[in-house]
């Protein structure tokens, strides 16, 4: 992708060309930001909140033409997208609660002298998008900065560049200028923004080598911030009490969501050996709904994958991968007359060869037999992921057992790997994140604390 200009193809639609969109220079910005950082840390909460909510009134206003927005640039279905609105609209609520609680001053009482925690804004933070989700994660973090008193740099995916623009034309008049900005680029734009000593936060939510390479070109940086959000290679683990219906379902569903690219998507299925065969069948039966149709339908249950880049990723995984195929995915570049980025999922049956496999970020799911619940465990384990993880089982005890021992930052019983709802944070453990949880609370990781001790005042002062 061109780092000046570029223009976006519809997904799911690719005789339709997006407007041209322009990468934004990032000195102007990151001065900006910088100059009003001072003056916004001084803004009283009640105001910054007041800002807020008149942003949460006009993306309300603006929230059918947002969801097909997404839809349009991004191919995720319709559904999906509206209810990625409704999450945009709704975080303002849950961070809003969570920021009176964070940003008040707490007394400390029982040590020596009066004593009280109280939180401090850090400066400019930049917050870096991923595709997939163009809107709500960039917003989570930009909406617990911004009540922090942090100004903002807003920078999405390029693949989603129009609809984040629109977003932010949207929000930014509720805010004095220069505490909420949108840079459009790619991963040069992305890097000289995080790198950027003005910037004293980084919220990165994306790709683990894109992360690891961050990590490391700030790890000399002590006085900033760095929330990494990453990817998964996530599992559903199927026992052999489960509820084989519910767990096929879920499992379908986990898969191909937003057509598999989501961080939280379901990859593999790791089932006891005595259902095996009964659950693939019940797996590939759910499978048959998501038949790749037009976003735009709200008939849609599996939309377009993003680019003609993840087509081609997802052929040669499936030409790589070994084993025995149980649905052997293809793409359909014509699906209802129009071209478009459309592929099926794909099931492979795998032995236990003892490799991690990559995040794949497209429908193909991978099915392990597993001889008992310690296997089961060894196979979940055996990428250097920690995501999310789902246990199907009627047994409560199983569950627990079974999942003290899955290193994970979203662990389920019967419910699907891609369930994540904002009322809770979410967060990966090893190389899916560096512990800092986004969603609900990540309005902890945007404040400085400091701890304020006095003695020696009169007693009436
Ligand atoms: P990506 O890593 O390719 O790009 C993400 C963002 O980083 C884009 O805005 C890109 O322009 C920018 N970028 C690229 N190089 C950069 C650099 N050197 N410095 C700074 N920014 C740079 O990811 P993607 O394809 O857009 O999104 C998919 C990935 O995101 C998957 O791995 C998925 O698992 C992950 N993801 C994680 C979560 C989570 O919450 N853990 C949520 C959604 C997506």
């Amino acid at each position: 992708m061109a780092d000046e200009r570029w223009q976006n193809l519809s997904p799911g639609d690719l005789s339709v060309t997006l407007p041209e969109v322009v990468a934004t220079p990032v000195e102007p910005a990151l001065a900006a930001s910088a100059e009003v950082a001072a003056s916004w840390a001084r803004t009283p909460l009640a105001e910054r909140i007041e800002r807020l909510r008149g942003a949460q009134r006009a993306l309300v206003e603006a929230k059918d033409e947002l969801a097909r927005g997404i839809s349009i640039e991004t191919g995720k279905p319709i559904t999906e997208a509206q209810g990625e609105v409704g999450a945009v609209i709704a975080k303002i609520d849950l961070t809003i609660a969570d920021a009176e609680q964070h940003l008040a001053d707490r007394t400390h009482l029982g040590g020596p002298h009066p004593a009280l925690i109280r939180q401090h804004a850090r400066g400019p933070a930049v917050v870096i998008g991923p595709f997939n989700f163009p809107l709500h994660l960039g917003h989570g973090a930009n909406v617990a900065h911004l009540l922090a008193g942090n100004p903002v740099i807003y920078k999405p995916s390029p693949l989603a560049a129009n609809v984040a623009a629109r977003y932010a034309e949207i929000v930014a008049p509720h805010f004095p200028a220069g505490v909420f900005q949108l840079v459009q680029g790619g991963g040069a734009a992305g890097e000289a923004l995080c790198l950027d000593p003005r910037v004293r936060a980084v919220c990165f939510t994306g790709s683990v080598p894109v992360g690891r390479t961050l990590a490391q070109k700030l790890a000399g940086d002590f006085a900033k911030d760095v929330a990494l959000e990453l990817g998964g290679s996530n599992a559903l683990l199927v026992c052999a009490d489960a509820d084989l219906d519910k767990a096929a379902q879920a499992a379908a569903e986990g898969a191909c969501l937003t057509a598999g690219q989501r961080c939280n998507a379901t990859s593999r299925v790791i089932v006891e050996r005595a259902v095996a065969a009964a659950f693939e069948r019940k797996f590939l039966a759910a499978l048959a709904v998501f038949e790749p149709g037009d976003p735009l339908s709200p008939a849609t249950k599996l939309g377009p994958v993003i680019s003609a880049a993840a087509v081609a990723r997802y052929a040669k995984l499936c030409a790589e991968r070994r084993g025995a195929w149980l649905l052997p995915g293809r793409a359909e570049p014509v699906v209802a007359g129009k071209r478009g980025h459309f592929i099926r999922p794909a099931v492979l049956q795998r032995e236990d060869d003892g490799r991690a496999d990559a995040e794949c970020f497209v429908p193909i799911i991978s099915l392990f037999i597993a001889d008992d619940l310690d296997h089961a465990v060894r196979l979940q384990s055996a990428p250097p992921f920690g995501l999310t993880a789902s246990i199907f089982t009627q047994s409560e005890a199983t569950f627990r057992a079974l999942g003290a021992h899955l290193e994970v930052g979203n662990l389920y019983a019967n419910l699907p790997t891609t369930f994540s709802p904002s009322t809770l944070p979410f967060g990966g453990w090893r190389e899916s994140g560096n512990g800092r949880p986004g969603g609900r609370g990540f309005i902890r990781f945007t404040t400085r604390e400091q701890a304020v001790q006095w003695s020696g005042f009169p007693a009436s002062s």
